[in-house]
């Protein structure tokens, strides 16, 4: 029987995407412990403890936020001490920063973004898009532990189980290797990016801009559409290279992961990178100047027009259907 263990980070909340992991975790039939670093509010470890057969605060004195080396010390040394088959992380941007460096840290096997699980004999299978999402690869992680990152809302939660798990506070001590690493690193200082509401990954809407409005004043623009809709901002790696707006909106290969129900993608071309990002919206809509673009290809409905002709008299038009 594999034996399962699910990291956290510092401050996790539990969200659809903290839902979606357990949710992975617990349809592997196998002992689940799960694992939060740092300081954990009460309602949060008691949520878990109705996921989990086992939760351990790992409680390490200097772990007040993220932190990667600490983290990834704390999280090494509770993994050493469980001698976990697998171990899954979240799809957050701390997570897959952490994922391969703990399987490297444990002498085990990684990979990310894992839209399928499953245990085939001793060893873990991850399904995975590859490809642009053109081609589904499944990959058996032979180095145990398996330290897998699962794509947000990839999987559905599991109901809270009826008898909750135990609830262990346990004090980390690092080792001297562990406690080298992260003497190694200071955080001189930490900038806070606002972010909507919603995570990107739990949006439902989301308008999306490409390099195609030319600068950061059209997006203005968009975000008074996306205002009307209820909608998340995001935008293209260019729109996001350029400056225009934050990086934490870039969806794509190395951005976001999203799945909305409908994604309005505004002047955007649709490279493969960018459809990476959006393989698992349930409703594509474009609006582009070129016929030919590829997210023509990829969208449900597309208005091939100048989006200046567009983005206005649409805004009006649902702002009347809604007041
Ligand atoms: C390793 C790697 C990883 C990458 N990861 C990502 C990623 O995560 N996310 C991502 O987005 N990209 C990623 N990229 C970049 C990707 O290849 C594209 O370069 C990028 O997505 C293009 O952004 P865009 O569609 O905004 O710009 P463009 O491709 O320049 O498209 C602009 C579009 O706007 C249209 N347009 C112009 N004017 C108007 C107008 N007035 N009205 C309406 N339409 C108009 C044009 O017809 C065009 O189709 C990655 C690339 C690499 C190599």
């Amino acid at each position: 029987m594999k034996n399962v263990v699910v990291c956290l980070m510092p401050g996790a909340k539990f969200d659809r995407a903290t839902g979606g992991l357990f949710g992975a975790a617990r349809r592997l039939d196998a002992p689940l412990t799960a694992v939060i670093p740092g300081p954990a509010d009460d309602e949060l470890v008691a949520t878990i403890a109705q996921q989990a057969d086992t939760v351990i605060c790992a409680d390490a004195s200097e772990l007040t936020a993220y932190q990667p080396e600490l983290t990834l010390a704390v999280l090494q040394t509770v993994c050493e001490q469980l001698q976990p088959d697998i171990v899954l992380l979240s799809g957050d941007t701390y997570s897959q920063e952490l994922t391969p460096r703990l399987a490297g840290r444990l002498g085990g096997s990684s990979i990310g973004d894992a839209q399928g699980l499953a245990i085939e004999g001793d060893h873990l299978r991850v399904t995975r898009s590859v490809y642009g999402g053109k081609a589904m690869a499944v990959v058996e992680l032979r180095r145990s532990p398996a330290v897998v990152w699962v794509r947000a809302r990839s999987f559905d939660p599991e109901p809270a189980r009826e008898t909750p798990g135990t609830v262990e506070t346990r004090a980390v001590e690092l080792s001297e290797a562990a406690r080298r690493h992260v003497n190694a690193t200071e955080i001189i200082e930490r900038h806070v990016e606002t972010t909507g509401d919603v995570r990107l990954e739990d949006a439902t809407v989301i308008v999306s801009g490409g390099r195609g409005l030319g600068g950061p004043e059209p997006f203005e623009e968009l975000k008074q559409l996306a205002s009307t809709m209820g909608a998340q901002m995001a935008a293209s790696r260019a729109a996001c290279d350029a400056g225009w707006v934050p990086p934490h909106w870039q969806v794509g290969q190395t951005g976001k992961k999203v799945a909305p129900e409908l994604y309005l993608a505004i002047a955007l071309s649709g490279a493969s990178q960018h459809l990476m990002g959006i393989a698992d919206a349930k409703v594509i809509t474009a609006i582009n100047t070129d016929e030919d673009a590829p997210i023509f290809r990829h969208c449900q409905f597309g208005i091939v027009e100048d989006y200046r002709n567009i983005v206005g008299p649409l805004r009006e038009k649902l702002a009347s259907l809604l007041s």
